[in-house]
């Protein structure tokens, strides 16, 4: 029999289920029968909670990967860690790295929550540093570095490198997951600064598999009515089964989804479970 990969969303800002909690911030739980990843950790407390209450033993994680270095990804990244000593951690390089949103003057600091960078460089034997696309667990695996080529698609917001607010953050440590199924490739996005389809296409380029799903934040809440049309319709011609965006999608973004995929939309809220059947060169 095939292996099966289970996807839980652990933490989002929306909870539809008895006892769950939501906030700003993201993080999924990918299950194959072999591994566990957790990806991202939240924002505050969300996931210390969700983990309880959905039955999810951090103690199993095999590998924690952070899609990138803003707070609203790394909230319980200190938990994370020490509650699962074997696991290693995959991030780029530049997710440690402080990081400013807002206009000058009014600067917003917005890196890693709960951990420092000299915290996380003191425990170099579980460091993955992943500029490449890298493969995670047995048939998962994160982008590393995704090329900006689209014209419409920017990093979404006043995001900046020092808190002078000056020099714009090209957030290149924004990467996805994905996950080799025999349906296609099920894509998981944390933030997607990068842009949904610059981090398809880069996926596409490297596998020359189909795109199957895509789950997680697809960062349109600040996108143009142009930009969200153009991506609805890109979306549109890679045939994509299951839509599931969520957290930094924002309403309006949502809204055009929903209207343009009925068939392929699902909800992506805390506790929202999808499974696949993993592809058998992975068993
Ligand atoms: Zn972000
Ligand atoms: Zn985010």
């Amino acid at each position: 029999m095939s292996q099966r990969v289970r996807i839980t969303i652990l933490v989002e800002n929306t909870a539809r289920k008895r006892n769950l909690l939501a906030e700003h911030g993201f993080s999924a739980w990918i299950e194959t029968d072999a591994n566990c990843v957790l990806f991202d950790t939240g924002q505050a407390n969300a996931l210390l909670h969700n983990v309880g209450a959905l039955k999810v033993d951090m103690a199993d994680v095999d590998a924690i990967v952070l899609s990138h270095g803003h707070y609203d990804h790394t909230g319980c990244l200190r938990f994370a860690l020490n509650s699962a000593p074997q696991a290693m951690l995959y991030l780029h390089p530049q997710a440690v790295r402080a990081k400013y949103a807002g206009q000058p003057g009014e600067a917003r600091e917005i890196g890693l929550a709960s951990i420092t960078e000299s915290e996380i460089r003191r425990q170099p034997q579980r460091l993955v540093w992943t500029t490449e696309p890298t493969q995670v667990v047995p048939g998962v695996f994160v982008t590393g570095e995704i090329p900006r080529k689209t014209e419409l698609e920017d990093t979404g917001g006043d995001f900046y490198l020092y808190p002078d607010c000056r020099e714009p953050d090209p957030i290149i440590d924004d990467q996805a997951i994905y996950v080799d199924t025999q349906d296609g490739l099920v894509v998981i996005l944390g933030c997607a600064h990068a842009g949904v389809i610059n981090t398809l296409n880069r996926i596409c380029e490297v596998t020359g598999r189909p795109i199957h799903a895509v789950i997680g934040g697809t960062h349109l809440v600040n996108a143009s009515p142009e930009r969200i049309a153009w991506t609805i319709e890109e979306l549109r011609s890679r045939n994509i089964k299951l839509l599931a965006p969520g957290h930094c999608t924002g309403p309006t973004a949502t809204a055009a989804l929903w209207t343009a995929f009925p068939k392929q939309i699902s909800d992506c809220s805390v506790g929202t479970t999808w499974t696949f059947p993993l592809r058998n060169v992975y068993a």
